[in-house]
């Protein structure tokens, strides 16, 4: 678990940004202002996030062919997309061979009944679940609440956000937004632990000996799937906490939920990216435990269900198809600054930070559409992804597409196109400059900083310079005046 240990204590409240409802728009902007507002959270989830980023750095470093296995996973995976059809068949002909029964789910919806039938079929009452974001995409977990299961998260940063009731806010570290007292608040109002105690190991050690009866009950097993490999029909599944090897080896019956686009072709290819997973999630050489199932444990039941919900179109799509190469490492969020500073719950959705600016919108166009301009476009999410996913460029696909869409509100969208014509035209550039310039000096604050200004509500100008505008220095100590005025 990496979600909370070594977070500081704070008396300061957690962030809770709100949700919006069914058909609404989710607004990021105020989710990371409330974020924001709790200092000490805001802070502490910067640093933590930072952390993990630069533990990649430094593992990247000991690794001299990291490059080369940067491209090779990426082809290996372009590969498996471009001949999707062909490899999901064949692991399903090996999955079957093994002894495992495969289900298909087009959607969500779909998903979730699948499960709930074998559940059924099966008198199951209890189930326990390792962490999945496919899960948590199908809305299972709040399903199976629903249908009056008893369900328990495996991973214990899982388990700390589903006894507060709140979404993971990163793929890796569900709940790094939390500080200790956070979670100690949790424990003692669900667990029953002391309220004055935040020791992270007192922490742990009682929500074990809270839930590890529950999972030597449990009727069935839930986990997802870091990869599918087509020769063999088995799955791999990394953990940092061997969950996963509880939820699939303690009941009798395992149900693995799994994306199509986890499916790769030889068992040979885990060389690459079990070396790189890892890496550029945590840092760290390997996951702790990373498992391949292959087959029902004597006197079991495996059932694997493989879920498109989205992705055969996705994959379609001229543009955003090679954000199903992702392999869930979340590499992306740990350096983005816009992530690590508003707090993965603002996004409001499933998958958060860069990955989610390019797969959220594909999901939901008009929920998402504010998202993609959650990015300042530096590029670095791209520079550390393991599979070389042009996602800055996605992001800014995605707001040309959401513009022409009329996604985007009319008042950036008229601004934009105003801003784009002054901009297409260095004479309209150039005037526009000294007029701004000039007008700063005069206009009062209130023609600044105000509601109309989103960019100003959460900043101050600089000063305006008295020497006039970086044109103006630039001709005076770089150019000679003549030469200036040749290129206006
Ligand atoms: S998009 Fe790339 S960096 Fe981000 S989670 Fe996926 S694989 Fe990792």
């Amino acid at each position: 678990m990496a979600s909370d240990n070594g977070a500081n204590a704070t008396s300061e409240a957690q962030p809770r940004p709100a949700k919006p409802g069914a058909g609404k728009r989710v607004d990021h902007a105020a989710g990371a202002r409330q974020f924001l507002a709790a200092t000490e959270h805001a802070e502490s989830h910067d640093e933590r996030v930072w952390a993990m980023r630069q533990r990649r750095d430094a593992a990247v470093e000991t690794i001299p062919e990291w490059e080369e296995l940067r491209d090779l996973a990426s082809q290996i995976k372009t590969h498996a997309l471009t001949h999707l059809d062909e490899y999901l068949e064949q692991f399903e002909a090996n999955a079957k061979a093994n002894g495992i029964h495969v289900h298909w789910a087009a959607d969500a919806a779909d998903h979730n009944r699948i499960v709930h039938e074998i559940f059924q079929e099966n008198g199951v009452q209890r189930v326990i679940k390792s962490k999945s974001m496919l899960m948590e995409e199908c809305g299972f977990r709040q399903y199976m609440d629903a249908a009056g299961f008893d369900m328990i998260e495996t991973d214990l940063g899982e388990r700390i956000q589903q006894l507060d009731d709140e979404d993971p806010s990163h793929v890796v570290v569900p709940a790094v937004h939390k500080m200790r007292s956070d979670v100690s608040q949790v424990f003692s109002k669900t667990l029953d632990s002391d309220p004055g105690n935040d020791d992270a190991h007192y922490l742990t050690e009682h929500q074990r000996q809270a839930t590890r009866p529950l999972i030597l009950d449990a009727d069935a097993g839930m986990t997802g799937a870091n990869f599918a490999i087509a020769e063999t029909g088995g799955f791999v599944v990394c953990t940092n906490e061997g969950n996963a090897d509880l939820s699939a080896n303690v009941p009798n019956l395992h149900v693995a939920s799994i994306g199509i686009e986890k499916v790769v072709p030889r068992v040979e290819d885990m060389g690459v990216f079990i070396r790189m997973l890892s890496r550029s999630a945590l840092g760290s050489p390997i996951t702790q435990y990373t498992s391949h199932f292959r087959g029902p444990k004597p006197g079991g039941e495996t059932h694997i269900v493989l879920v498109d919900n989205g992705r055969s179109e996705r994959l379609g799509s001229e543009k955003f198809w090679s954000a199903l190469k992702c392999i869930r490492c979340g590499a992306c969020m740990n350096t983005c600054p816009v992530f690590r500073r508003s707090g993965g719950l603002s996004y409001g959705a499933t998958y958060t930070g860069p990955l989610g600016l390019i797969l959220d919108p594909s999901i939901d166009a008009r929920r998402y559409s504010n998202l993609p301009f959650a990015s300042t476009l530096n590029g670095s999410c791209t520079n550390v992804c393991p599979v070389k996913i042009n996602i800055h460029e996605q992001i800014f696909e995605w707001r040309k597409v959401l513009a022409e869409d009329k996604q985007v509100p009319w008042t950036k969208r008229s601004s934009l196109a105003a801003a784009g014509r002054v901009l297409a035209s260095p004479k309209s550039y150039r005037a526009a400059l000294k007029t701004a310039h000039s007008a700063l000096h005069y206009l009062p604050d209130w023609a600044i900083y105000n509601r109309l200004n989103a960019w100003g509500q959460v900043r101050d100008l600089p000063d305006v310079p008295a020497e006039g505008t970086f044109h103006d220095w630039y001709r005076k100590h770089r150019l000679n005046t003549a030469e200036a005025g040749d290129n206006e």
